[in-house]
């Protein structure tokens, strides 16, 4: 049995790890178009906010723990651009090389996750506007704001959560973005 999943994150990573505890032989492969596996997202904004100062800790685990600890393959900056299902077979790209490759499989599971929406507000698309998904987006923020000012001090890093809070809008769409998706 080969399995193989789209997306190495919170859903695919948790797939995978509960597949392998059904069945120890199968041939599980993970594809993540990022660069990294089982990142605790959750933890982006308290890491913009000084709060976890390392990048390196919300890199929960990566490609050798998972080859390992639970014999899962990993392909991060690989992207799944086609999938057929009739002949169960998926095309890779390698995102750096733009190499493209077939691999088959008996089973495939898609966590991709969805892409940000960004509201059609006036001005959404001036400079200093971010999206915050990945661990990537986090260090643009990083490098524009907090590395030019020399990070912050204790001080800041303690305010940081709170002034973030005192700062932040929230805006609601009119329809939820689950109807949107499936209408
Ligand atoms: C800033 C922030 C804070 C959050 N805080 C919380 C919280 O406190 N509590 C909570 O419960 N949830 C929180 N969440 C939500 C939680 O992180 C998400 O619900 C969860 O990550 C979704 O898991 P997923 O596996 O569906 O998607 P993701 O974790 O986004 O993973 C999907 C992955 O699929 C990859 N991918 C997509 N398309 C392809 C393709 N074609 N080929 C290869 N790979 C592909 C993407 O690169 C991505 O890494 C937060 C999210 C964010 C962004």
């Amino acid at each position: 049995m080969k399995i193989i999943i789209v997306g190495a994150v919170a859903g695919g990573a948790s797939c995978a790890a509960r597949l392998r505890r059904l069945d120890e032989t199968a041939e599980i492969l993970m594809v993540e178009r990022g660069p990294y596996v089982f990142s605790a997202n959750c933890g982006l904004p308290y890491h913009i906010g000084g709060v976890i100062e390392k990048e390196s800790s919300l890199l929960v685990a990566n490609e050798n723990t998972f080859r390992n600890q639970v014999v899962i393959k990993v392909r991060t900056r690989c992207e799944v651009i086609g999938i057929a299902p009739e002949m169960k077979t998926v095309r890779l790209r390698d995102v750096a090389t733009g190499e493209v490759t077939t691999e088959s499989h008996n089973k495939l599971v898609l966590s991709p996750s969805a892409s940000t929406i960004r509201p059609p507000q006036p001005g959404i698309d001036l400079l200093g506007i971010f999206e915050v998904r990945m661990v990537p987006d986090a260090r643009v923020i990083h490098d524009r704001f907090l590395r030019r000012r020399g990070g912050l001090d204790r001080r800041q890093r303690e305010d940081a959560p709170a002034a973030w809070q005192r700062r932040s809008t929230c805006t609601r769409t009119r329809t939820p973005v689950t109807t949107r998706a499936r209408g």
